[in-house]
């Protein structure tokens, strides 16, 4: 099972700064290629700022209630293919700090 790294996670991946039902999403960071549950969990734990992954690359989202990997164009359908766990569509909000 893939590791998904924060701080005060659940099983599902939400962290100390999101944790509504739906924030079960994992991101990539491009620079350590590592799953975090959200940017802040990210800096808190590297010493590198959050590296925003290729929307072209594969497998770069993490669905932390089934672990599976995702792609961009599954993650735009708003649930996760395998599980159908919605995301939380305010996540949008920080596709910049995410995805390049
Ligand atoms: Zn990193
Ligand atoms: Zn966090
Ligand atoms: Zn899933």
């Amino acid at each position: 099972m893939l590791e998904i790294l924060g701080l005060d996670l659940d099983k599902a991946g939400r962290c100390q700064h999101y944790y509504g039902p739906n924030d079960v999403l994992a991101l990539k960071c491009r620079d350590c290629q590592k799953f975090y549950a959200c940017y802040q969990c990210h800096d808190a734990l590297c010493d590198h700022p959050f590296k925003a992954m290729d929307k072209r690359e594969v497998k770069l989202v993490l669905c932390g209630n089934c672990r599976s990997l995702l792609n961009w164009q599954d993650y735009q359908t708003g649930a996760c293919p395998s599980c159908h766990h919605v995301f939380n569509p305010k996540c949008s909000y920080h596709h910049d700090i995410y995805f390049e």
